[in-house]
């Protein structure tokens, strides 16, 4: 391996998060400048981002229009909020989000500040919407096994684990958990608790794993939620901005939730900026009552943050981002599938559009350890390319941009990258 440690661990006064002391201080992993889909290191390397950023420079690293909105808004106001006073930059993000979103059925766009901050958002609204007719029983809220939501106190009780609970005491006696596409758990509590439910909270994809929510199972929640009255939440944070062949994967389904979370390939990664979209349904809620809502961070919606979105989805439709999306995907259908019929350590793909995860196994057929996929993450570095961990294996979200040759030298990077480890591990 590449040993280009310049600080030993723990001695920079930068303390980098989920990363393991002693991969902390290394100049292989600090990052410099990033430009279209590569990304400088302190130690010189260039790299291949197979993971745009963290699924959030959808069109790639360095758009100049995106760049430009944003130092013109910063000198046209260095700062406005959006609570108590309104701002223009606001407004018109909001109006271009509802645009997108589908303005027949959307109507008001709530600012947050990153995907957890509106995960917990989404909460306070569906539990205050259901207050504000008369149903202020309905708390609980019902997530995935094994879904991402965050890791603040409120988004880490929905995400579909109980590490948060372990590791810092979080508090998930609001929250139900069911298995993903299976009906009959979900049908089970709503048997048992359907008038106390709040909203039922999904990924269209679990990003663990690149697991889709089946058409089954979509269809059989937007049943529950005719029959039972839950507010359904797509959090799109990740699916989100062209993922999985359209700007919303929600657009796919027969139809639309209740409240929309966004974030990631919002500003193309470029601002802190998060979103909740309302229906108008819910939006008018809160209207007809005449109720405020509780919220507020200093930073959500400010003049530079909406420039970038606004910008961001103007970039996408000068590009066609999303039907460059569906195209970069289908070759990655036929390069994913020729590679699990040609390698015989890579067990099969998931995933949709541009979000895929591959799986991989010993040669037995057992599925590759999960305590060694820090491992292999490293080796495809060193053969050149950003990927990040996935379960049994790795997770591919290349910008939507992705030319050809991008794509063909991704996956030999990838390919490179799990020889080099097998090699170092035989
Ligand atoms: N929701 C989903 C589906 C995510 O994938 C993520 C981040 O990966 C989050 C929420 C949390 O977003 P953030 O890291 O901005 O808090």
């Amino acid at each position: 391996m590449n040993d280009t440690t310049t600080t030993p661990p723990g001695h920079h006064p930068l303390w980098p998060s989920l990363t393991a002391p002693r991969d902390q201080g290394r100049d292989d992993t600090c990052a410099v400048s990033a430009h279209g889909v590569r990304v400088r290191f302190a130690d010189g390397r260039e790299l291949l981002d197979g993971s745009s950023g963290l699924w959030n420079t959808n069109i790639g690293y360095g758009n100049e229009a995106i760049a430009a909105a944003a130092a013109e808004a910063l000198r046209e106001a260095s700062y406005l909020s959006v609570f108590r006073y309104e701002n223009t930059h606001a407004r018109r993000a909001a109006e271009a989000l509802v645009e997108a979103a589908g303005p027949d059925h959307y109507g008001r766009v709530l600012f947050s500040t990153s995907g957890g901050a509106a995960n917990d958002l989404v909460m306070k609204v569906a539990r205050h919407y259901h207050a504000l007719r008369d149903e202020p029983r309905r708390k609980v809220v019902v997530g995935l096994r094994g879904s991402y939501h965050g890791l603040t106190f409120g988004s880490f009780a929905l995400t579909g684990d109980d590490l948060g609970q372990q590791l810092y005491g979080v508090d998930q006696r609001f929250v139900r958990h069911v298995a993903p596409n299976d009906p009959a758990e979900l049908n089970a509590l709503m048997a048992r608790q359907g008038a106390q439910i709040a909203a039922v909270v999904v990924e269209p994809v679990l990003g663990s794993g690149a697991v889709p929510l089946t058409e089954e199972y979509l269809a059989e929640l937007l049943r529950l939620r005719r029959e039972h009255g839950f507010l359904l939440v797509a959090d799109e944070v990740a699916t989100g901005f062209g993922r999985t062949g359209s700007l919303f994967a929600s657009q796919q389904w027969a139809e639309q939730p209740d409240l929309l979370v966004s974030s990631k390939g919002l500003t193309n990664g470029t601002s802190a900026a998060a979103v909740v979209i309302a229906s108008r349904q819910v939006a008018q809620a809160f209207t007809d009552a005449g109720a405020m809502l509780t919220h507020g961070e200093t930073q959500a919606g400010t003049p530079v943050t909406c420039a970038t979105i606004t910008a961001t989805l103007d970039e996408m439709r000068r590009l066609d981002a999303v039907a460059l999306g569906r195209r970069l995907a289908q070759r990655l259908d036929t390069e994913l599938d020729a590679l699990v019929a040609g390698h015989p350590r890579v067990a099969a793909t998931t995933g949709l559009g541009c979000f895929r995860s591959v799986r991989l196994c010993d040669p037995d057929g057992t599925p590759f350890p999960q305590d060694q996929v820090h491992a292999l993450v490293r080796a495809i570095r060193d053969a050149g390319a950003i990927v990040h961990p996935g379960v049994n294996g790795i997770q591919l979200f290349p910008a939507l941009t992705y030319t050809d040759a991008e794509l063909t030298e991704l996956l030999a990077a990838v390919t490179a990258g799990l020889d080099l480890h097998l090699a170092r591990t035989a």
